[in-house]
């Protein structure tokens, strides 16, 4: 789950490490107002599940209240486009107002898990900022990384090790040392996937601070945090992925156009991966779930046909706690519902099976059934090559 920066900044105060003041404004008028009270110069910044804001424009600085109110004006309902948003972009309709500050250095530091030592892990870099992509292709050697021994935690020498590493000296390393320590409690508490300050800086004043913040949290552990839900910008979400969230169904769009209906993160994974070895190309993942009623079979067709770039739909279920006659009524009815006219393939096998073929093939649904995957992903494939 993905927050705004002012939101991170807001987690990140409160596990006591430094970020510069700022307010988020939703109105130009707003952006005016508080560029005023910031003391007249200050960086107007989009608000926007995404990052590479910097590059796109999306980050101003303002030298008085009144160049803070055109920034405002000119970015509210911008469109933006970056690296990280995809060929659409985001819009955007929140700003945070900042305080100008005067960088002395630039640093990149993370906390993320790395999936290879199943570990925190502290990613950091002396040379952060905007080109953190660009170096970690060239240089990979200017990015260090130390996984975190999870029964010990993060030790104050591996902190500092760290941040000497950086080439932060006396006073300024021993805060690194303190916000990283802070930060390491800010993964745990908060269940984050990932935390991640790019740009800390040392002020020219000589002071440590999160100039940037992303924060991810881990979607598994939300129920364990009764105000997250209410920290998401549904605006900045694609609209088939909430409607997904709430039915409990794991859907993620792709950029093809074979609408897949599978249950079992795994099982959809390889899915997905036959289809591509055929010269498919999968619209989505989607995940039905082990225990599925034929109401949640339902919706998860229907999320998948209302990507109207799917053109034909593949369907490969296992139905073993789920069965075979329930997963095909809720394929009949989400069809019957939206007069889905497009290909369908089913691949099913399990409990009831017969029946569920059965009712399927006598559907009067544009129906091809098979017992077998590799021969159905063929179908389908060649059927959209064909149309
Ligand atoms: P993104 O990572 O999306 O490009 P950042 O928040 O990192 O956005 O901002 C981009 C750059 O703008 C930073 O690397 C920093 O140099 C500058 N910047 C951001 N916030 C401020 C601020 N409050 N004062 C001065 N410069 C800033
Ligand atoms: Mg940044």
């Amino acid at each position: 789950m993905n927050i705004h920066e002012y939101q991170a900044k807001e987690v990140l105060s409160s596990f006591g490490i430094p970020v510069p003041r700022g307010r988020v404004a939703l109105t130009a008028d707003q952006v005016e107002r508080t560029a005023r009270e910031m003391g007249g110069r200050c960086v107007v910044k989009a608000q926007i599940y995404a990052g590479g804001r910097g590059k796109a424009g999306g980050v101003r600085l303002a030298d008085n209240p009144e160049k803070a109110l055109e920034a405002g004006k000119d970015l509210f309902g911008r469109v933006l486009i970056t690296p990280q948003t995809g060929p659409e972009g985001l819009v955007v309709r929140r700003l945070l107002v900042e305080e100008a500050v005067e960088i002395g250095k630039e640093f990149y530091l993370s906390i993320t898990l790395d999936r290879n030592t199943s570990r925190y892990c502290i990613i950091a870099s002396a040379e952060g900022g905007m080109d953190i992509e660009e170096l970690a292709a060239k240089s990979p050697e200017k990015i260090r990384m130390l996984p975190i021994d999870p029964f010990v935690g993060l030790r104050s020498y591996e902190a500092r090790k760290v941040a000497l590493g950086l080439g932060l000296q006396g006073r300024i390393c021993e805060d690194c040392v303190r916000l990283m320590l802070n930060l390491y409690r800010c993964c745990m508490e908060k269940d984050c996937s990932l935390v991640e300050i790019n740009p800390l800086v040392v002020t020219r004043a000589g002071w440590l601070l999160a100039m940037d913040a992303k924060i991810n949290f881990d979607d598994n552990a939300i129920f364990r945090h009764q105000d997250y839900p209410e920290m998401l910008d549904y605006t900045q979400m694609d609209p088939l992925e909430i409607t997904a969230s709430e039915f409990d169904l794991s859907y993620i769009k792709l950029k093809g156009n074979i609408g897949c209906m599978v249950n079992g993160a795994g099982l959809a994974m390889a899915t997905l991966d036959m289809l591509k070895e055929y010269g498919g190309e999968p619209a989505n993942f989607l995940d039905v779930g082990g225990g599925a009623s034929k109401e949640r079979v339902a919706e998860a067709f229907k999320i998948i046909l209302q990507d109207s770039d799917v053109k034909g739909v593949f369907v490969n279920i296992f139905g073993g706690i789920m069965r075979c006659d329930v997963i095909a009524q809720g394929i009949i009815d989400a069809a019957s519902e939206v007069g889905c006219t497009l290909p369908i393939v089913v691949r099913m096998d399990g409990t009831l099976v017969e029946e569920g073929r059965r009712l399927l093939l006598e559907s009067g649904l544009d129906v091809q059934y098979t017992d077998y995957l590799g021969d159905g992903v063929e179908k389908i494939v060649k059927m959209l090559q064909e149309s």
